[in-house]
């Protein structure tokens, strides 16, 4: 069946679930604050990188499916169903800062009909669906929570093929109405009340968040006891109970929404009088994480930083995406600069030039990145860093040292190519 959508914020999940929305048949306008992403994506121009979109948003354009305002009212006026998309940032005492979802709300509140239902799809702590109704201040429409799952460098992919659907809600007919606009995907569907849902996605992202900070101890364990990681992942992770996903070991988790949801999930526990000691740990081990990975490039630069050329690749908190928030490369790097280095950095979604951070020169190529570097250092994981052209990279080093933080690039190449090369476990 075919419905009128808004989608408020046109970011990672708004303007994936827009697209998708579109593309499944579904009249969809997305409405956003900021006047320049609207202008661009109304000439099909996506600020952000994901594998599909582009031709989504073309496809919504061209079919009349898809439009793009900065006109809330306009946008939500006659619709049956309207998208929350917006942040959820990290506060300063580590809670979910609902401003943007209560400013939302309370500017499209008056502007709804009557019977529409409000989907809540950003991330936010239990009681955020009342928060939401709060702020709408409408007794005639319903809210439901609906937490997204969706991974960037992924988004399309993961939006029309779910692991599941998750719908809390107290009005049983608004979740009934909800399970409609999903008509088309193959997916369970998880009907719950609004805390369920809302607990569901933070015990998912700190189980995640779990895993990464496990696998990173168990490669430091590795690593002092001459066992090789790689084969303990592929052990490990062949239990289908335990799985191989997010048990790869690297620089340190990170990335828009584990960090700030981690936190966010212990405020609220605290709240709760309930601590968990457990994610706590999880978090501290992550920190430590960053901290030892820089030591490491310390480490094979000889003892030091201070005034070492440190070459970079990978700026993104994982490839396939050019969001660089809390991008574990760059916590690393703020720790590399600190201790003196001089850093010229190489990223595929990252223009040459860009302020990522002060003491971090961008530029356009991989090999230009490494002139006279005297370490370079694997940050995140782009596939293509693995079909680089290694000899060149060595003659155009001044010293060929390689941190691969990411068990990235093929070993054996790695060695014949002449690199004094340590991964993080070994
Ligand atoms: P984003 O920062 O990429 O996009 C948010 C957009 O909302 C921005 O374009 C901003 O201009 C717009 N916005 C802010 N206030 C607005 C308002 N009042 N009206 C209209 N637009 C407004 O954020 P995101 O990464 O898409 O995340 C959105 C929510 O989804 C967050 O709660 C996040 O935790 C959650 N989430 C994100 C991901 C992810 O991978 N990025 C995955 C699942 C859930």
């Amino acid at each position: 069946m075919r419905s009128s959508v808004a989608v408020v914020g046109t970011g990672y999940v708004g303007l994936t679930t827009g697209a998708c929305l579109a593309h499944l048949g579904h009249e969809v306008t997305c409405v956003d604050i900021d006047p320049g992403k609207i202008d661009r994506l109304n000439r099909a121009d996506i600020h952000i990188l994901e594998d599909g979109l582009e031709e989504l948003v073309v496809e919504g354009l061209r079919s009349g499916r898809l439009r793009f305002t900065t006109d809330t009212a306009a946008a939500v006026a006659g619709r049956s169903f309207v998208c929350l998309c917006v942040p959820s940032p990290q506060a300063d005492d580590g809670s979910a800062d609902l401003s943007f979802i209560r400013t939302a709300a309370a500017e499209m509140g008056p502007h709804l009909d009557p019977g529409a239902v409000v989907i809540n799809k950003s991330t936010v702590p239990v009681g955020s669906t009342d928060v939401v109704a709060e702020a709408l201040g409408r007794e005639d429409v319903s809210v439901v929570s609906n937490p997204e799952f969706l991974r960037e460098g992924s988004a399309v992919h993961d939006f029309l093929h779910p692991d599941r659907v998750v719908i809390g809600a107290d009005d049983e007919a608004a979740a009934m109405k909800m399970v409609s606009l999903y008509v088309g995907l193959t997916a369970p569907i998880v009907v719950t009340d609004p805390a369920s849902a809302e607990l569901i996605k933070y015990a998912s992202n700190a189980f995640l968040a779990a895993k990464l900070s496990f696998i990173n101890e168990v490669a430091d364990l590795a690593r002092a006891l001459g066992a090789n990681i790689d084969d303990v992942v592929l052990g490990v992770g062949s239990d289908p109970r335990i799985g191989r996903n997010h048990l790869q070991p690297g620089p340190g988790w990170g990335g828009s929404c584990l960090p700030k949801d981690t936190r966010a999930m212990l405020h609220m526990a605290a709240g709760a009088d309930q601590p968990m000691d457990l994610l706590e740990a999880v978090i501290a081990v992550n920190e430590a994480r960053f901290d030892r990975t820089a030591a490491r490039l310390a480490e094979l630069a000889g003892g030091s930083l201070d005034g070492v050329r440190v070459a970079v690749w990978g700026l993104a908190f994982k490839g396939g995406t050019n969001d660089l928030r809390s991008s574990p490369s760059l916590a690393v790097l703020e720790r590399v600069v600190a201790a003196g280095a001089e850093v010229v950095a190489h990223d595929p979604a990252v223009d040459a030039g860009a302020e990522v951070l002060a003491g971090v020169t961008v530029v356009d190529d991989p090999y230009e990145a490494c002139a006279g570097a005297q370490v370079l250092a694997v940050l995140t994981d782009w596939q293509s860093f693995r079909n680089l052209d290694l000899d060149r990279v060595v003659s155009v080093m001044a010293a060929p040292r390689l941190l691969d933080a990411r068990n990235l690039l093929d070993p054996q190449t790695v060695e014949r190519c002449g690199f004094q090369a340590v991964r993080l476990d070994g």
